[in-house]
């Protein structure tokens, strides 16, 4: 099995004080590729400088919307740099998030399509944050649809609607733990809507570590390996199977070699 970890955050000390540990074990359970995904400007310098270490670790750069109000305009000159930068794969995570009402929404705009530009400019995919924003999300999204051809929602927790919607403009979905809770069946009917070559894993660690494995903290990638088990249930295919695709998407998406 040779699943990839799609969006970790690998450069958070609890994570990074043991990169090494994190990285074998994550290899043991079948889990060899990493894209390490920086939020601020010292966690994107250092998932640039880590993805150079290893091999098959890429890193993806942003400005999470959760610090959009501190987001200058020399960060975003930064980040047009770190988006040409060796192992990059791709732009973000970004969008908009209104879960937090201290996050003015037009400073998260501002930043979303500084991102987009960017993106669009050196011709990246765009991993998508959206809470609370889904048709703000789509609307802005939609404005570049001749420019970025790679666009995924990130952390999926899409209703049916949503999701055919998502599904229409040709966005790929990448699942967390999320879709492993007790409480997710709506979520995991969503899953088995979705085709198969639309589909990607993310541990998003060090949060959401998936059932049964929950109270596992901090998460790290080894642990997609449940969330893979699950969807590949949903999907009636045998793990090595599920995972050999999910592979072959991710590794279309971001381009890797
Ligand atoms: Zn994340």
């Amino acid at each position: 099995m040779n699943l990839i970890d799609t969006h970790a955050h690998l450069t958070y000390p609890e994570l990074e004080n043991q990169i090494d540990d994190v990285l074998s074990r994550s290899r043991s359970a079948g889990v060899a590729g990493w894209i390490s995904i920086g939020t601020d400007r010292t966690h994107n310098q250092r998932a640039v400088q880590l993805a150079q270490r290893f091999d098959s670790m890429f890193a993806a750069v942003g400005f999470h919307p959760h610090h959009a109000n501190d987001v200058t305009d020399d960060d975003i000159a930064f980040l047009q740099q770190a988006a040409q930068a060796e192992k990059v794969v791709a732009v973000g995570e970004t969008g908009l998030d209104y879960h937090y009402d201290n996050v003015v929404p037009a400073n998260q705009e501002r930043v979303f399509r500084a991102h987009l530009e960017i993106a669009a400019r050196y011709h990246k995919p765009v991993i998508i944050h959206t809470r609370q924003a889904f048709d703000d999300s789509m609307a802005i999204l939609a404005e570049y649809r001749d420019k970025i051809t790679n666009i995924v929602i990130h952390c999926y927790g899409g209703d049916i609607s949503q999701t055919k919607f998502v599904l229409d403009r040709g966005y790929y979905i990448s699942f967390t733990g999320t879709v492993t809770f007790k409480k997710s069946d709506a979520l995991r009917e969503v899953a088995k809507t979705i085709p198969l070559d639309r589909l990607m894993l993310e541990s998003d660690c060090p949060y959401i570590s998936p059932e049964p494995v929950r109270r596992i903290q901090p998460n790290e990638p080894a642990l997609i390996v449940h969330t893979a088990k699950c969807l590949a249930g949903l999907f009636n295919l045998d793990l090595g199977a599920f995972a050999d695709h999910l592979a072959a998407n991710s590794k279309r998406f971001f381009a890797l070699p």
